[in-house]
């Protein structure tokens, strides 16, 4: 049998009908380069986000649900030229709203929702995706079906309904079964990406942005060459194009690299997208329909180099000092589990050798809570508890553990304004420069004009 290629269809692209068009163009070019073709898709653009505001929104979410329903039926107007197949696609998502707006007026009623009836709700937007873009590629002349990421085979274990693990062992011995024969029958099956099904069979989802964990997945279990994933740019930059104009475009990448650019924001994956292909010699190709390049992440051996920059900015550092702290066994772990407790996410923690300090690095809106909760609990330590607005400056590439390039970028940083400290945890591909919040983008500017001067391999 030739080659499966997982091609995977992002919101970003999927926000009108050309994009519909261009996933349908794509699976074409495929099929014509003698692939056979597994299509993953998300929801369109936005509509995970309202979907979630539906639920826990308490007005206001029938007008919701109908703007989502008028987004789906125009694209539907505007990508299917065939009138019967038009009119029975209508039908089809007409129907699927109709579940849809059930499900929500039963949650209304009740007054709260179960996390299935939850799960359910929000997976309407892969749901109604997955119908219209097969219909798209019946279309075109391609024989297509679409099915949920559990019928497609992929299996969850334990209870979490929002961000569920996958069970390889199951799941492998039921994605070939549920997919092979369509592929080998010249059907290309058109699968709703972050989701699947838990042990009793009820749908569950996988994490925000859980699409590209899907694709991965599906492309593990069938054994394919490549998990595509299709976006609105042809591959990560270096930077973020939107910001910094002399971005540039990343050939290759490896997995962990890639993780750590991801997790900053260049292109939002799910922090497991790379898991099912580590060890295996699946390729993964970041890019756009119709492009002649991308970018390619693989498990690679090459001289270390330094591949992007991403920001993070409405951060705070919240630092404890004092020689209240020395030699305190517990204290990181009793200021930790502070944070813990009030639900608060720490991002970065930093502490020197001496115990003098510990800073944690933690988003602008926890912050306040954070800072004077520890204040109150610490008081009997007779430490300083204080806060500063920061963001931070990310270096992402191997290169970052080589001394002579990690110097030669900090010997820059140190001659800006602006710039507060650094943080890096030993042998991890990731640099972190704290700055203040007003001076990142220079600082971010001047730091990748050094990177893609000196250290770059393109
Ligand atoms: P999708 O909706 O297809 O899953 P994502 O939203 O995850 O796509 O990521 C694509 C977006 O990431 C692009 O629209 C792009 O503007 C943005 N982006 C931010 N930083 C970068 C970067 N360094 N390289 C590439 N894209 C980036
Ligand atoms: N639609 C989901 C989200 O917005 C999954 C995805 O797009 O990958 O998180
Ligand atoms: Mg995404």
């Amino acid at each position: 049998m030739s080659d499966i290629v997982v091609a995977k269809f992002g919101g970003s692209l999927l926000r009108n009908s050309a994009g519909y068009l261009s996933l349908a163009e794509e699976v074409r070019s495929l099929i014509r380069s003698g692939y056979r073709v597994v299509v993953v898709v998300s929801a369109m653009k936005g509509v995970t986000d309202t979907l979630i505001d539906v639920v826990d929104a308490g007005w206001g979410w029938e007008q919701r649900l109908k703007h989502i329903m008028s987004l789906y039926l125009s694209v539907a107007r505007g990508s299917i030229s065939n009138p019967g197949l038009l009119s029975q696609t209508l039908g089809e998502l007409t129907r699927l709203f109709d579940e849809l707006f059930k499900l929500v007026w039963a949650v209304k009623v009740i007054g709260e929702a179960t996390p299935h009836a939850k799960a359910s709700i929000i997976a309407f937007g892969e749901r109604l995706s997955a119908a219209l873009a097969s219909a798209v590629l019946r279309d075109k002349g391609i024989e297509s079906t679409w099915l949920s990421g559990g019928e497609a085979g992929l299996v969850s274990r334990g209870e979490d309904y929002f961000d569920a693990v996958i069970d390889y062992a199951e799941s492998s011995k039921w994605v070939g079964e549920a997919l092979k024969p369509l592929v080998e029958d010249d059907v290309v099956p058109v699968v709703m990406g972050f989701t699947a099904r838990n042990r009793e069979g009820k749908l569950v989802l996988l994490g925000r942005g859980g699409s590209d964990y899907t694709a991965t997945l599906l492309a593990r279990f069938l054994g394919a060459r490549e998990a595509r994933l299709y976006t609105d740019v042809d591959g990560v930059y270096s930077a973020d194009p939107r910001y910094v104009k002399e971005a540039r475009h990343i050939p290759r990448l490896s997995h962990e690299e890639a993780m750590e650019l991801a997790l900053l924001g260049a292109k939002k994956m799910h922090p497991r997208t790379f898991e099912p292909v580590q060890g295996t010699s699946i390729r993964v190709a970041i890019t756009k329909p119709a492009a002649n390049r991308a970018t390619i992440v693989e498990q690679a051996e090459e001289p270390p180099s330094v591949k992007g920059i991403a920001v993070m900015d409405n951060l705070a550092a919240v630092t404890i000092s004092g020689g209240g702290l020395v030699e305190r066994i517990g204290a990181a772990a009793y200021i930790t589990s502070i944070a813990a407790k009030l639900g608060v996410n720490i991002k970065a923690l930093a502490q020197p050798p001496t115990e003098t300090r510990i800073t944690l690095l933690v988003s602008r809106k926890d912050s306040d809570k954070l800072a004077s909760v520890l204040s109150e609990e610490l008081s009997k330590l007779a430490v300083n508890v204080e806060q500063r607005e920061v963001a931070t400056i990310n270096i992402v590439g191997y290169g970052v553990k080589e001394p002579e390039i990690s110097a030669s970028l900090l010997s820059i940083a140190s001659r800006l304004s602006g710039v507060m400290g650094t943080v890096w945890s030993p042998g991890s591909p990731i640099l972190s420069i704290i700055v203040e919040p007003s001076r990142t983008w220079h600082i971010a500017s001047k730091l990748h004009e050094e990177v893609v001067s000196k250290w770059w391999i393109g």
